[in-house]
């Protein structure tokens, strides 16, 4: 059984040990879950098809209503504002951290 210090009283105590036995030092963090992050290019793939389905895909709903909204009105109003910001939301939601 590999031993370690305990940094609060240089104890030597068991390496799996969740608190030192002679200061009481909590020696293991509480286990934090990291959620993997979500790819980016295909969150930006499913943008480029459906605009938000990619905030979507990262956890972003409202997001991915309002880009949704916003790149259709894009396009419904005028060419270029739909896909200015359909370039846009695909970026963004490549870039964008998984929620
Ligand atoms: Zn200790």
């Amino acid at each position: 059984m590999p031993l370690t210090l305990c940094p609060e009283c240089n104890n030597r105590v068991s390496d799996s040990a969740q608190a030192c036995p002679y200061c009481g030092h909590v020696l293991r963090d509480k286990v934090v879950f990291i959620k993997p992050e979500k790819s980016g290019w295909l969150a930006a793939l499913l943008s480029l098809f459906i605009p938000g389905a990619g905030h979507l895909y990262k956890g972003h709903v409202i997001s991915a209503i309002l880009w949704f909204l916003l790149v259709g009105s894009g396009y419904v109003i005028l060419f270029l504002p739909g896909l200015i910001s359909h370039g846009l939301c695909i970026l963004l939601a490549g870039i964008a951290r998984t929620k």
